[in-house]
C-alpha cells in the first residue's frame, strides 16, 4: 500500500472521509474503519478479489504501469486490491506511510532486511526474539552472505557500539520478544541506529500497534506476524512491513544503493527519486523481492485479518486483563519457580513496559514449574482448557515449552542468550474468562 498518485498501486486504497485524514483517529478507529470507505453504492465489507490478474484494454494502457508512470493493478504477485486496504489499514494503525502484506510473518522479517542488505553486508540484532527469525538470521541468511551480530537487548551502550561495523546495514528487535518477554528499549536502539546511519526494524508482533507504537520512539520500519494478534483466530497465517518514511536513505546513498541509484531490473528507476522517503522502501520491496519471490498473502486471508484487525483493540484489553491475572496468580504460588510478564509489578522490564505499553503489554506470560524439565512436561499434560501448540496469542489460551520445540535447534548458550531457560513454559492467554483460566492452571499444578 502506497499513498500518492505516483506510485505503483491504484488509488482504490486511499480512503475519502471528506477531507479528514485517517490519522486524525484513535487507534480503536482505525482498527475498525482504517484502510477501505465504500464510495455509493459500493460493498461494505473489504471485497475479495479472487483474481490473479488485471484486463486493460491498450498495450499502452498497461505499459504505462510497468514503466510505474501510471498506477493501478496488473498480476496479483505484486499487488491486490484486497490486500492493498488491509496493508493500509495496519499502516493506518502504526502511523506510517506504506505498508505491504507478505505471506508470513517470517517473509516479512527476510524483506524487510533483504531490501537494504545484501551479501557481505552486516546487521546488528537482539538476542532476544522469536526462534524462528533468530534460525532465518543465524543461519539462511547467513549462507546468503549477511552476517548477523546478536546483542542482549540489556547489553551496555558500549556493548551496543561495539557491535556496529562499516558494512552494518540495520539494527533489528522485537518489542516484546517471544518467548523471552524481554522489552526492548526502543529509543536507546534507535538513537544507536541512527548515530551509524542505519534504520532501526522493530517486530511489533507481541504488543501489536494497540499497544505499542515503535515509530514514536524512533523506529524506522515495522514488522507483524499478523498470524499471532491481529488474525487472532488461528485462521490465516501471515505478514506485514510497515514504514515510517522518516528514514533519509539519500543521506547515505552509498551504504544504500539500492534505494538511491537506478535499478536495471525495473526500468531504470531510482526508488528515492520516484517515490520520495514515503513510498521508496515498500516500493522497492513490492517491485523487487515480491516480484522474485512471490511471498504474497493470498487475499482470502487478508479478507480474514481484516476481521481480526477489526475487534484487535477490545480483544488485546481483555488479552492483558487476564495475562496479568495470571501472571499474579503464579507469582504468589509457592510450586512455581519465576514468573516473567513485562506487566507484573516487580518484573525485570516493568518499568520499561510501562514507558512504551502503559495501556498494557501482551497475554502470553512466561514461567518456571519447580521440579525442572518433568513437572513442566506433567503440568503442561494436565491442563484441559489451555491446549499444547506451537501457536501463541490467539483467541484460545494455549500453551508451550520452547525447549522442547520452537526452539530445539539451539544449544543452552544459545538458548541462554535468547533469555530461555529449559524449564520455561510460555503461557498465552486467549480471552475466555481469567478465573477459568486460573482454576485450570491451578488444578494442573495439584496433579503434577
Ligand atoms: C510467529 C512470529 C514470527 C513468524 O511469523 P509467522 O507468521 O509464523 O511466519 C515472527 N516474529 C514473531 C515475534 C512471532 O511471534
Amino acid at each position: 500500500m502506497l499513498d500518492g498518485s505516483k506510485n505503483l498501486i491504484n488509488n482504490t486504497c486511499r480512503q475519502d472521509l471528506g477531507g479528514f485524514a485517517m490519522s486524525n483517529y484513535k487507534i480503536e478507529t482505525k482498527c475498525v474503519q482504517g484502510g477501505y470507505t465504500p464510495k455509493n453504492g459500493e460493498p461494505r465489507e473489504i471485497p475479495i478479489i479472487q483474481s490473479t490478474t488485471f484486463k486493460y484494454d491498450t498495450s499502452e494502457d498497461m505499459g504505462k504501469l510497468f514503466d510505474l508512470e501510471a498506477s493501478g493493478y496488473f498480476y496479483t504477485r505484486l499487488q491486490n486490491p484486497t490486500n492493498d486496504h488491509v496493508a493500509a489499514k495496519i499502516c493506518d494503525m502504526e502511523g506510517g506511510t506504506a505498508a505491504m502484506l507478505t505471506s508470513s510473518g517470517q517473509a516479512a522479517s527476510f524483506y524487510s532486511v533483504f531490501n537494504i542488505a545484501s551479501c557481505g553486508d552486516h546487521v546488528v540484532c537482539s538476542s532476544a526474539i522469536y526462534g524462528g527469525t533468530y534460525n532465518l538470521f543465524a543461519v539462511t541468511m547467513k549462507r546468503m552472505g549477511i552476517n548477523f551480530t546478536f546483542v542482549s537487548p540489556d547489553c551496555s551502550d558500549e556493548e551496543l557500539e561495539a557491535a556496529f561495523r562499516p558494512e552494518t546495514k540495520a539494527v533489528f528487535g522485537e518489542t516484546i520478544a517471544n518467548p523471552a518477554l524481554t522489552v526492548l528499549d526502543i529509543e536507546r536502539f534507535a538513537n544507536a541506529a541512527h548515530a551509524h546511519g542505519v534504520p532501526l526494524i522493530i517486530d511489533n508482533t507481541f504488543a501489536t500497534p494497540v499497544n505499542c507504537r515503535p515509530f514514536e520512539w524512533g523506529a524506522d520500519i515495522v514488522t507483524h506476524s499478523t498470524t499471532k494478534y491481529m488474525d487472532g483466530h488461528g485462521a490465516a497465517v501471515g505478514g506485514c512491513i510497515v514504514d515510517s518514511g522518516k528514514f533519509d536513505w539519500t543521506k547515505y546513498p552509498d551504504k544504500f544503493p539500492g534505494l538511491c541509484t537506478p535499478d536495471d531490473s525495473y526500468h531504470g528507476v531510482t526508488y528515492t527519486e520516484r517515490f520520495g522517503l514515503e513510498g521508496a522502501y515498500i516500493t522497492k520491496a513490492t517491485a523487487q523481492l515480491m516480484r522474485d519471490f512471490g511471498s504474497i498473502q493470498a487475499p482470502q486471508n487478508a479478507f480474514l485479518l481484516n476481521l481480526g484487525l477489526e475487534s484487535l483493540h477490545v480483544r488485546m484489553k481483555r488479552h492483558c486483563e487476564n495475562g496479568l491475572a495470571v501472571a499474579e496468580f503464579l507469582a504468589n504460588d509457592d510450586r512455581i519457580s519465576w514468573v516473567t510478564y513485562p506487566g507484573l509489578k516487580g518484573d525485570k522490564y516493568y518499568d520499561l513496559a510501562q514507558k512504551y505499553m502503559p495501556n498494557g503489554t501482551c497475554g502470553v506470560v512466561s514461567f518456571g514449574v519447580k521440579g525442572g524439565r518433568a513437572a513442566a512436561e506433567k503440568f503442561m499434560k494436565g491442563l484441559k482448557l489451555a491446549a499444547i501448540e506451537t501457536h501463541v496469542a490467539d483467541a484460545r489460551s494455549c500453551c508451550l515449552h520452547p525447549a522442547n520445540a520452537t526452539h530445539r535447534q539451539m544449544n543452552d548458550d544459545e538458548l541462554a542468550a535468547a533469555g530461555i531457560s529449559p524449564d520455561l513454559i510460555r503461557f498465552s492467554c486467549g480471552i475466555e474468562n481469567k478465573d477459568d483460566l486460573i482454576a485450570d492452571i491451578k488444578q494442573a499444578l495439584d496433579n503434577i
